[in-house]
């Protein structure tokens, strides 16, 4: 399988002009990437502008989030369908940014299902605040799953692919990353507790690793850690980062 890699921009760049750049930037690499499928998921205002354009084959377009409805009364909402309109294929739901704002797993679940139902390709991202001895950290990132996979539509589970990322191993704030073994470890738990709850697809069920993901790490978390792609924020917005880690994946 092709590894997934996925830029999340966040509320970056400013300007239309840095986020061409960017773009034209994973748009060069790309091209000599066969083993990788990138997607970028700019701030939704640049999708239509972005998507516009000669586009490699491996080369695609996500939303950081999107509403819950696919139409009507919610002032500063963007629907999936909307998304999907201009240029988006992919969606990250439940992101830490989104969870710490307020979102809870009701809400992220039904933001799946709708995304699914609507023809995109869903990043469900889970993970712990903090990592504990005694292991009750895997209590959330099964609370997390159980609270969404039941309810997204059985016919739609190939569109989907889970993102493991610890809140600690994210952004700014992160003191370190989490390690390609304590990945793996948490791959094989979501992979088994996914099959509990969706059956034989949820065995397969493609897990990305996010979390500080740099030059350094990005070989180990694909070998040691096996990871089926990877999240990638900061670095993602730095031309010579993004361009030196999709030629090492
Ligand atoms: C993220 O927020 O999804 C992320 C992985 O961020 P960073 O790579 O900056 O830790």
């Amino acid at each position: 399988m092709k590894k997934l890699l996925v830029a999340n921009w966040k509320m970056n760049p400013i300007t239309v002009l840095e986020a061409r750049q960017l773009w034209l930037a994973s748009r060069r690499a790309a091209k000599g990437a066969r083993n990788v499928q990138l997607v970028i998921c700019p701030p939704a205002v640049f999708l239509q502008i972005l998507v516009s354009g000669e586009r490699p084959a491996n080369l695609w377009l996500g939303a950081q989030d999107a509403a819950a409805a696919a139409s009507g009364a919610e002032t500063g909402g963007i629907s999936p369908s909307m998304l999907r309109d201009v240029g988006a294929r992919y969606l990250l739901v439940g992101h830490s940014e989104r969870r710490a704002l307020g979102e809870d797993d009701a809400l992220v679940a039904a933001k799946a299902r709708l995304a699914l139902r609507l023809g995109l390709r869903v990043i469900l991202c889970v993970g712990e605040t903090k990592r504990d001895e005694r292991g009750e950290y895997l209590k959330v990132i099964q609370a997390q799953l159980a609270a969404v996979l039941p309810k997204l539509p059985r016919a739609m589970l190939g569109h989907l692919v889970v993102a493991y990322e610890p809140v600690w191993a994210i952004g700014a704030q992160a003191t370190e990353s989490d390690t390609p073994a304590g990945f793996l470890e948490q791959k094989l738990f979501i992979r088994r507790v996914a099959s509990q709850l969706i059956g034989r697809v949820g065995r397969h069920l493609p897990v990305l690793y996010g979390g500080s993901v740099d030059e350094l790490n990005v070989a180990d978390f694909l070998t040691a850690g096996e990871a089926d792609g990877l999240l990638v924020g900061r670095a993602s917005l730095s031309i010579k980062s993004w361009t030196k880690i999709i030629q090492l994946v």
